[in-house]
């Protein structure tokens, strides 16, 4: 990366670099489970979540996208191996085990909570060391929130329709 760059980051670089490279794991998981998820879906309501969730994968690839160009400015490299994605994810991988609406929900929401708390965690990690960094995770974890709210308002949609 740039020389200045570099050096304007009041933190280790590699460790950086390393919680990036978890974040970026994450994102192609969370990408894969949105959409095979939108692939396998059964039930009430299915063609509104299709939707969400296919919104959604496009948003985690953005992501992926982001933490990997912001890793290549930083002199990294992003993980190279998708096996890796898997003993480098926070969040890990759920992959669907029962098809239906409320179930698919139900491990996305869950996906995104997870997603949340490493975001926070980063944002107070950079605030003060690398502002660069602080206003991508800052992005990011602006669209996680978002991503909640809109799986959580679903559910919501869903039961009521269900109690009825
Ligand atoms: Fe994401
Ligand atoms: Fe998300
Ligand atoms: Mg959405």
């Amino acid at each position: 990366m740039g020389t200045r760059g570099r050096s304007i980051i009041g933190m280790d670089v590699d460790k950086l670099i390393g919680l990036l490279n978890k974040a970026f794991a994450d994102e192609w998981l969370a990408y894969y489970q949105y959409w095979i998820g939108a692939k396998v879906v059964m039930g009430p309501m299915k063609d509104a979540l299709i939707a969400e969730l296919l919104q959604h994968a496009a948003d985690e690839l953005r992501h992926a996208d982001m933490v990997a160009n912001r890793i290549l400015q930083l002199g990294g490299t992003p993980l190279l191996e998708p096996n890796e994605w898997y003993t480098h994810s926070n969040c890990g991988y759920h992959a669907p085990s029962d098809f239906h609406v409320r179930k698919i929900l139900e491990q996305n929401i869950l996906g995104e909570q997870c997603a949340i708390d490493v975001y926070s965690q980063l944002l107070k990690l950079t605030r003060e060391a690398d502002p660069v960094t602080y206003n991508m995770v800052l992005q990011i974890l602006q669209d996680e929130v978002e991503h909640e709210e809109d799986l959580q308002a679903l559910e919501e949609d869903l039961e009521a329709m269900l109690k009825k």
